[in-house]
Order: C-alpha cells, then structure tokens, then sequence
C-alpha cells in the first residue's frame, strides 16, 4: 500500500490485520483509514501497538437496551420463552424514561468498553409502554454519537392485529426518527397479518424491517418463508434481518437445505443470538436436552450473512450477559462445533463484516477509505479471539481513540 503525500493524524505502528502476514503500519486521517502497509509517513501522534491484532469495530446487530438489566426487579420460576414475554410485559408498566435511559447507558458503556461501534437496538412499542422507549433513546443515540452508531428498531413484541393501535404507534415511531421498523409474528393472533403491516411500513416509509422469527424448539410457525417471499415481491433484498430462527435446526437436512436457498436469494440475513436461544431452547426435554440455535454452518455454507448478537442482557430472557460480542464467539464455537482455525475466524466474521452488512453501516472495513472504527487486540491471530477472549487494549471511532485499557497482573506467587 502506498504511502499518503500528507501527514497521518494519527499513525498505529506495528499492527496485524486478520487476513495478511507480517506487521503493518495504520495510517488515520480524519476519520479513514488512509493506508495500511509499511508505511513511513509523517504523522501528528503515534501509537505503537507492538504486533498485537486489529480488526474492524464490533457490530452489535441485536440488543434490547429498553428491558435490560430487569434481573434485580423481575423473577421468574419456568425459565421459558412464554414466561420471560409475561413478566416482562408487567415490568414495562413502571419503565420510565429515566429508567430506560439509565439502563441503556449502563449497557452501551460495556458495549463500547468491549469494542463495539455500531449497535441495533429493538425498541419495544405497543399500547402498553407506548413511545417511553423511544422516547429515552433517541436523545441517547445522539449522546454516544461519538462512541458507536446506535440504530433504533421500533419493534412489536406484543403483536400488531392483537394489540390495537400498535400500527398506529409504529407509524408514530417511524415519523419520530426511529431508524427502521421490527416484527415479532409468532407472537400475533394473525402472523402473515402481522408480516405484511411490517413490511407496509418498511415500504411506506423506505427502511429496513428486522423481524424476531420462529422461536421454538419444534418447526411450529416457519414464518421465515413467507418473509423470504414478500422480501423479493416487495424487491427488499438485502434490507431484511430475521433474528432467532431456532425452527430451521428442526427441520430434516433436505428441508433446511431448500429455505436456506430461499433466504439466500431474497438476500435475507441471520441473526442468531445464543446466550437466550441455548437459555430458553430446549425446556421441554429432559434427557438429550437441545441447544435451539439456527443452523449456524449451513447457513454460513449457503451464503446467507449470519450475525451472533447479544439480545438480552440480565433480564428473565437471559439471565447474564456483559455486551461482549467476543464472549458469544467463544460460546458458539463450542455449542455449534465450530472448533477449527477457519471456523473461529468465521465466527469473527459473525461479529464484524456479516452485522456490518445487515446494519448497511457504509465504508466498513480496514482497507484505505473506509471509516477508521477499529478495535486492537491482546492477541496475534484473529482464531484467538474466539479461543482466548483477548483483552480489547484500543478502541477508535471515526479515527478518535474512545477506549485506551490497561490491564496489570502482579503474580506474586512467584
Ligand atoms: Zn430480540
């Protein structure tokens, strides 16, 4: 890569990419990237990183910031995906602004400590909680501008043909700033009801649609199809995201082969969000218990962009959970069988290039021009971070360090 004429604001020497051998030089300027080879520019600052890895910023395509950290206020007995819906829906009663927003802030400071600088966030409306979410989050989107890109989903947990004036909230929201619109079929009296008014929107006001799909142990619902299908005769191809899809796992190899085809060519995209699908999957079995995650691999093989994504942080649909996307690489490698060195920089894929996609987030990458968004790495090999959950020692946004951590061990044992 050829030197820049001017002088680098900012220059971090000594860096290794995750596809390219030997040491690199990282030239910033402005925002971008300006090179990144074995550069000898002039630059303004510079930070030796001593062969540690650099990747992209991290992508969280899937977070509920709105019903997050709800585990000191809320209990639960069954630990199902219907209970976790019903008791949440009471905790909404008493959200507040304030108490969103505080929440929020308290999970997107772990998101971006952890090196992430882009986030979707679903942001529940129905007539129940109203606009309070949406209400909260939009200042905060604004608030951490500097930090990471926050998307604002406003989202139907609770149905739309089941739950009157939701339609009418969801329009609400779109016109109010939110950044696209979410559904969540299997929870509606009528599902292809349901599917069709979020995709009305989507087309009315020209955003995205991300939908919460076919969340059960057994191939009860399927909706995917009929979202695959109304994605290509509405001509949304690479706009649609469906999240979960724990169905597709249950179907015989032939079966899953040809939706995976069909997802593939409407250009819809996966996210899989195992910490609550390997928490809530499988509740109904005693022996032999099921891990209920989409079928990560044959998805991957067909294609089709697949995200690991964190959904739920400390709330009765997940109990844990710190907003490190690098923690759920480590997770999936074990409980898909991804083990192997190409498997774990797959899984890296998961959390970077794929989210990055479905999020349509523009010029990201760490080629020259793309928007300098980078996480640097206590570790050599991009298979490490999966296998070894490094410390994130930088992080920059736009070309501004966000995030500078140390960490000191003293062993004195020795
Ligand atoms: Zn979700």
């Amino acid at each position: 890569m050829a030197a820049v004429d001017a002088a680098a604001d900012l220059l971090l020497t000594a860096a290794r990419l995750p596809d390219r051998d030997g040491l690199v030089d990282i030239a910033v300027v402005g925002d971008r990237i300006a090179s990144n080879g074995p550069a000898s520019v002039a630059a303004r600052g510079a930070i030796d990183l001593g062969g540690r890895l650099v990747t992209p910023g991290l992508v969280e395509s899937h977070i509920h910031l709105d019903k997050a950290l709800l585990s000191d206020r809320v209990s639960t007995t069954a630990g199902t995906l219907e209970e976790a819906i019903r008791v949440t829906a009471q905790a909404k009663r008493s959200f507040t602004v304030d108490d969103v927003r505080g929440r929020a802030r308290r999970v997107l400071d772990m998101a971006v400590r952890n090196g992430t600088t882009a986030v979707r966030s679903h942001v529940e409306v129905d007539p129940g909680v109203g606009l309070t979410g949406l209400e909260a989050l939009l200042p905060v989107r604004e608030e951490y501008a500097p930090a990471l890109d926050l998307q604002l989903c406003a989202f139907a947990q609770e149905g739309i043909i089941r739950a009157p004036g939701t339609e009418g909230l969801l329009r609400r929201a779109l016109q109010m700033g939110a950044d696209l619109i979410g559904g969540c079929p299997y929870t509606d009296s009528d599902p292809i009801g349901h599917i069709r008014t979020v995709f009305a929107l989507a087309t009315a006001f020209g955003v995205d649609a991300d939908f919460h799909v076919d969340f059960s142990d057994e191939p009860l619902h399927m909706h995917v199809r009929e979202i695959a299908d109304q994605t290509v005769r509405l001509g949304w191809q690479g706009r649609v995201v469906v999240g979960h899809v724990t169905e597709l796992a249950a179907i015989p190899p032939f079966e899953q082969d040809t939706v995976v085809a069909e997802l593939a060519a409407a250009g819809v995209a996966v996210v899989c969000l195992p910490a609550t699908d390997l928490y809530l999957m499988g509740r109904g079995d005693d022996i032999n218990i099921r891990r209920g995650l989409a079928p990560i691999r044959r998805l991957l093989a067909a294609g089709v962009p697949v995200a690991l994504a964190s959904n739920n942080i400390r709330n009765p649909f997940t109990p844990v959970g710190t907003a490190d996307l690098a923690l759920l690489t480590f997770l999936v490698a074990v409980a898909a069988h991804m083990g192997s060195p190409a498997d774990l920089r797959a899984l890296v894929d998961t959390i970077t290039v794929h989210p990055a996609r479905m999020l349509r987030l523009p010029d990201y990458g760490l080629v020259p021009g793309c928007r300098a968004d980078l996480v640097v790495w206590e570790c050599a090999r991009a298979e490490d971070i999966p296998a070894t959950l490094p410390a994130r020692t930088l992080v920059l946004k736009r070309g501004r360090v966000t995030v500078e951590a140390e960490h000191r061990v003293v062993e004195r044992w020795r």
